[in-house]
């Protein structure tokens, strides 16, 4: 098996050290397994410069041959799999059957967006005679990105894919627990013949970086993945400057269970569903709204499958749900626990954190949670799920707007006036009935209220890297 890769920044084509690090550490050991190399002011002048170049010869580059090296660039890394899902494991702690697809499911972002790049057309609006107005979608520029770590490969992916789909160039910051996702896709990028200076990886300290690179005169699009906080503190930066943003932040999904459903499929679909990537999803199902005629009954199977989830390290065969990602997630969950407990939520399974060595926290549900504990509006970010009783579809969907986030919602019915309902009034960007799947490269993905603004994936996910031009072209002079 391939060790971790040696970590480096990408600048304009060409791959630099630095002499400052930080450890990157695995969450399931605590062993130190890399050094991150943090930029400093000079890498990012650099990382400005070769944008700006990069941008040069990108935004000139026919979409065709831009999606050729995008589809090349997919194809490195699907022959790359194995090696790019040893990785994530390592860093992040899920699972390795996990980290595989999750290598997939970033492969197929490029693909997707590589075949919107040769469709981004524009159109002419009829008038005359003797003018055309024609409406050109153009790229915008060089564009500043930041990553999470909850997905190392696949959320790197989406603003690489939209932006050089679109013919931008990008300085990509990846997260600092998880470097060497974002660093495979720069490799196969490298590979597949990008030229240089279209994508700039850097890390380092998060504010130290994105305070440098957003004022910045060269960045004309800032696009974010986190949370709430980081994203408003990022917008008013870029509002100084008048420099638009693509903010994906927190969520903290409801799940309307309805009377009429499958019962225990919907409880263990739920369940299982919850402690994907140990509940560290911002479209995570956690806050479960079932109707009281099957409340008892949901409870009971929700929590007999979070209780039999394998927890362990990604490495082991079996494994189910791998280590929080860092020690602040064991925290925030202990603190989310303790505060429903104390008033007065059932503790029906979990709620510690689980060895001494590595990041580990049992899978946790808490029923008949009040609303006055603060779970109940702040995003938890790991396997904790809510699990409340409600009278009508009414008291649910009031229930499920109840918070400032609107990513994900799900349902579960097979009613359709009990659908129809959850479509026109449930506060969401992304609504699922009967499945918990919330985003594909083919669907737009993206939030409503405090979870964001603009849309990754689908169409609409070229939207935001691209500029509208109007030109109005008349055959002789009037
Ligand atoms: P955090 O808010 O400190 O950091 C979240 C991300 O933002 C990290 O990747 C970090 O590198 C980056 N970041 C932080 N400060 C920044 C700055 N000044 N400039 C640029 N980037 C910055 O939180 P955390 O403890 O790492 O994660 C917990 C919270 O983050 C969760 O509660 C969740 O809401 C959110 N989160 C959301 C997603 C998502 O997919 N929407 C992913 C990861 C984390």
């Amino acid at each position: 098996m391939t060790s971790y890769p040696d970590l480096q920044l990408y600048i304009g084509g060409a791959w630099r050290t630095t002499t400052e690090t930080l450890p990157v550490v695995n969450p399931a050991t605590e062993e130190i397994i890399g050094h991150l190399p943090c930029a400093g002011q000079q890498d990012l002048d650099d990382a400005l410069a070769a944008a700006q170049a990069g941008f040069a010869i990108w935004s000139r580059t026919a979409p065709r041959d831009r999606a050729d090296v995008m589809l090349r660039a997919a194809a490195i890394m699907r022959t790359r799999q194995d090696e790019i899902a040893h990785s994530i494991t390592l860093e992040h702690g899920k699972p390795y059957q996990q980290a595989r697809l999750e290598v997939i499911r970033g492969a197929e972002f490029f693909e997707w967006d590589a075949g919107e790049a040769v469709r981004a057309y524009g159109r002419v609006i009829p008038s005359g005679p003797g003018i055309d107005y024609i409406v050109h979608h153009q790229p915008i520029g060089a564009v500043a990105a930041f990553s999470p770590w909850n997905f190392p490969m696949s959320q790197p992916a989406r603003k690489i894919a939209g932006a050089i789909a679109s013919g931008c160039s990008i300085i990509l910051k990846a997260a600092e627990e998880t470097p060497a996702g974002a660093m495979h896709i720069a490799r196969a990028f490298h590979d597949a013949g990008l030229p240089a200076g279209v994508l700039n990886l850097v890390f380092g300290i998060p504010a130290d970086i994105s305070s440098y690179l957003i004022p910045n005169d060269i960045i004309r699009l800032v696009a974010f993945t986190g949370s709430t906080t980081i994203g408003r503190h990022l917008t008013t930066m870029a509002s100084d400057h008048m420099t638009p943003v693509l903010m994906e932040l927190g969520g903290h999904a409801p799940v309307i269970v309805c009377e009429d459903t499958d019962v225990k499929a919907a409880a263990v679909s739920g369940s299982s569903r919850k402690m994907r990537n140990a509940g560290q999803v911002c479209t995570s199902p956690t806050r479960f709204f079932v109707h009281d005629q099957i409340f008892d009954e949901f409870l009971q199977h929700f929590t007999d499958r979070a209780a039999a989830t394998v927890v362990g390290n990604g490495m082991e065969r079996g494994v189910e749900m791998g280590p929080l990602a860092n020690h602040r997630r064991i925290t925030a969950l202990s603190e989310f626990v303790d505060d429903a407990r104390n008033k007065g939520a059932d503790l029906m399974t979990g709620g510690s954190r689980i060895n001494a060595k590595g990041y580990f926290f049992e899978p946790t549900v808490l029923a008949n949670v009040p609303d006055s504990a603060r779970v109940m509006q702040e995003e938890p970010f790991g396997p904790l799920a809510i699990v409340n009783p409600v009278g009508s579809l009414d008291e649910a969907i009031e229930r499920a707007n109840s918070v400032p986030y609107g990513l994900a919602a799900y349902a579960f019915t097979n009613r359709s006036d009990y659908a129809n309902q959850m479509v026109e009034r449930v506060e969401a960007g992304n609504l699922s009935i009967n499945t918990l799947e919330a985003s594909l490269p083919e669907t737009p993905f993206g939030g409503v209220k405090s979870s964001g603004y603009g849309r990754e994936g689908g169409t609409e996910g070229l939207h935001h890297y691209m500029v509208v031009k109007t030109v109005s072209h008349s055959y002789t002079i009037v």
